[in-house]
């Protein structure tokens, strides 16, 4: 926590910005007003980037949830800065030769999470898991192709997935992104973070076998 002074009161702010959302390096944010909506019990911080070469100005909106009106809850949350500029994932040449449709639908994903939609972007990334995971056993049976477009994800990895890593980590994945789609949540203690670091060690499989098959055809 760190406290900032409007008019003559104190506020409690989860942390300074330390990101400016034009170039997206870590800064020291220098600080050019902070105002406060009570009714709203929100506190904008106009900010510069403090490096020469970008020194564009950002908003960081804070946002406190009230327990009452006399016990006013922990502090204002770092919600979003303005201009809202997502950066877009970074994905490895091979991830996305196996699944360029995997590429699109996670970036379209993480660009809706970025905007605060945090609901859209969980059913993006479960629909991303299933092109990725698709696509990759698609890649290592081609000849049964409709057959694995055509039946439902878990039975996909169930079938289809021979590397126990890949298999184990899809599996979870899959149960995860799950959530995200139905009414009822299993995993009430896992959210899209979760979902997301699960697709990302199933991306990192991948990864390692092209890779190494790769290695080995070049040295047999
Ligand atoms: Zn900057």
């Amino acid at each position: 926590m760190v406290k900032v002074k409007i008019g003559t009161e104190y506020y409690d702010l989860s942390q300074f910005p330390d990101e400016c959302s034009h170039c997206h390096h870590a800064v020291k944010a220098e600080v050019i007003s902070t105002t406060m909506n009570a009714t709203q019990n929100i506190i904008d911080m106009v900010f510069a980037c403090p490096r020469h070469t970008c020194k564009r100005v950002s908003v960081a909106v804070f946002k406190r949830e009230m327990i009452n009106a006399i016990e006013k809850g922990k502090g204002f949350q770092l919600k979003f800065l303005h201009p809202r500029n997502p950066v877009d994932p970074v994905f490895s040449e091979h991830v996305a030769e196996v699944s360029p449709q995997y590429v699109e639908i996670f970036t379209q994903a993480s660009k809706a999470e970025a905007f605060g939609l945090e609901e859209i972007a969980g059913v993006g990334y479960r629909k991303a898991l299933e092109f990725l995971v698709k696509d990759y056993c698609i890649t290592k049976n081609p000849e049964k192709e409709e057959e694995i477009k055509a039946k439902m994800l878990g039975a996909v990895i169930d079938t289809h997935v021979d590397n126990h890593n890949i298999k184990q980590c899809a599996k979870r994945a899959a149960w995860l992104g799950n959530d995200e789609t139905h009414y009822v949540r299993k995993w009430i203690e896992k959210d899209i973070n979760d979902l997301k670091g699960v697709i990302r060690l199933v991306v990192g499989w991948i990864e390692q076998e092209v890779q190494t098959e790769i290695l080995l055809k070049e040295m047999q």
